[in-house]
C-alpha cells in the first residue's frame, strides 16, 4: 500500500497533514466563527414547509437563478456585475486557482491568514507566496506587497476583509494600490461582512480585475455551504467554465433564498454578535496577562504570556469551551488563541476560565 501511495500521490499532498477539525462533542464551540444562534424562530415553520415542497430527486437549478436574484437585492451586488455561486466560497477559491493555473502561475496571500488559499492553490499546482503583515498590528505592508507583485506578477492576490485569523481590516488605500498595481484578479474575501461595515462591494466596476467573494457561513449558515463571487461578468463567465455543474444543491438553494426573505432576523443576531464582541473585548483588555487584538470579525484573537497558550487552551477545554490555538499554526501567531464571539452565557464562561487559567 505504502509503495502504491508513493507511487501515486504527488509528493506536495503527501508532505501535508489534511485539515484538521478537532472533536467538539460536549464542548461549548468557539472554534469555528460559527454563528451561536439557530435557525429564527419565527421563520420556522416556513422553512419546513419550503423543504418539504423541495424536489430533491431533481437535479438542482444549475445556475440558481432564483438564489441568485435574492442575493443581488439582499447584499446590493450592481446589476451590471456577474455572480457565480461555489459550495461555500471555499469551493469559489477553487474554481478561480483552476481557472488560472499552469506553469510558473502564482498565487499570493498575506500572512498570517486564511489557509485555504495556499492550500488550494497547492491542490491546483500553483506557486504560493505569502507575504507578511506587519508583527506589531498585522497592518498590511504594502511596499511588500508591492515589490512581490512586481517581481512574481501573481494571477490571483488575496486579501481577506477583514483578515482571518488576525481580525482587523487593512487600509483601504492600501488595498486601492493592490488592486491597480496588480497583473492579475484581486480578490477582496468577505467572508466577515456581517459584522462590519467596510465593504468593497461599492467599489465594484472600478477597476476591471477586482472581484469580491462572500458567503453566508459567518452570518448563521455555514452548515448549507455558500458562497458568493462578484465581479465582472464576461470573466466570471470564463471561472464558470470549471465549475462542476449542479454544485449547489436544492436544500441549500431553498433555503437560503428563504433565509434572505427574513434576512432581518439573520441581522439581529449579528447586530448581537457585534455587541457582545465589544463586551468580550472589553473583559479581555481587562484581563491581566492577556492583550487582545481589535476586531472587525465575530472572533478575538489574543496573545498570552510567552510558551503559555497551549497550556491555556488545553485548561479552556477541560472547562469545556472549545477554542482554536494558533501557537505553532504561523511564527507571527506564537502565544495565540482565537475565540469565536458566542452567546453572552459562553463569552462569560470563557473569560472565567480564562481569568482561571492564565
Ligand atoms: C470562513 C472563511 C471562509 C470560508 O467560507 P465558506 O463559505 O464556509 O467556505 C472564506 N474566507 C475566509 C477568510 C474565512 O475566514
Amino acid at each position: 500500500m505504502s509503495d502504491l501511495i508513493e507511487r501515486l500521490i504527488r509528493p506536495e499532498i503527501r508532505a501535508i497533514s489534511a485539515y484538521h477539525v478537532p472533536e467538539a462533542a460536549g464542548l461549548i464551540k468557539m472554534d469555528a466563527m460559527e454563528n451561536p444562534y439557530p435557525w429564527p424562530e419565527a421563520a420556522r415553520e416556513e422553512w419546513l414547509e419550503v423543504l418539504r415542497r423541495a424536489q430533491v430527486n431533481l437535479y438542482p437549478d444549475p445556475r440558481g437563478s432564483e438564489l441568485q436574484a435574492a442575493l443581488r437585492e439582499a447584499m446590493g451586488i450592481p446589476s451590471e456585475m456577474g455572480l457565480l455561486l461555489g459550495n461555500g466560497s471555499d469551493e469559489l477559491i477553487q474554481m478561480l486557482a483552476l481557472a488560472v493555473a499552469g506553469p510558473g502561475r502564482t498565487i499570493l496571500a498575506l500572512e498570517p491568514g486564511f489557509v485555504m488559499y495556499r492550500m488550494i492553490g497547492l491542490f491546483a499546482g500553483l506557486d504560493y507566496i505569502g507575504v507578511p503583515l506587519r508583527t506589531a498590528d498585522f497592518s498590511l505592508d504594502l511596499p511588500a506587497v508591492l515589490a512581490a507583485i512586481e517581481e512574481r506578477a501573481p494571477a490571483l492576490v488575496f486579501i481577506a476583509y477583514p483578515n482571518n485569523p488576525t481580525g482587523n481590516l487593512f487600509e483601504t488605500e492600501a488595498i486601492e494600490r493592490i488592486i491597480a498595481a496588480a497583473p492579475g484578479l484581486v480578490i477582496v474575501d468577505e467572508a466577515y461582512a456581517p459584522f462590519t461595515d467596510a465593504s468593497f462591494v461599492p467599489r465594484l466596476g472600478e477597476w476591471p480585475n477586482l472581484l469580491v467573494m462572500r458567503t453566508v457561513s459567518k452570518m448563521g449558515l455555514a452548515g448549507l455551504r455558500l458562497g458568493y463571487l462578484a465581479g465582472a461578468p464576461a470573466l466570471l463567465a470564463e471561472v464558470d467554465k470549471v465549475r462542476l455543474p449542479y454544485n449547489v444543491n436544492v436544500l441549500t438553494q431553498a433555503s437560503v433564498t428563504l433565509a434572505l426573505r427574513h434576512r432581518a432576523r439573520f441581522d439581529e443576531q449579528c447586530r448581537t454578535i457585534r455587541e457582545e464582541r465589544v463586551t468580550l473585548m472589553a473583559a479581555l483588555t481587562a484581563l491581566a496577562g492577556v492583550k487582545p487584538f481589535a476586531s472587525e470579525a465575530n472572533f478575538i484573537l489574543i496573545r498570552l504570556p510567552e510558551g503559555r497558550a497551549t497550556q491555556v487552551f488545553e485548561a479552556l477545554k477541560a472547562s469545556g469551551i472549545l477554542v482554536k490555538n494558533l501557537d505553532g499554526a504561523h511564527p507571527q501567531l506564537a502565544d495565540c488563541l482565537r475565540v469565536t464571539v458566542g452567546r453572552p452565557e459562553e463569552n462569560r464562561a470563557f473569560v472565567t476560565a480564562l481569568s482561571a487559567a492564565v
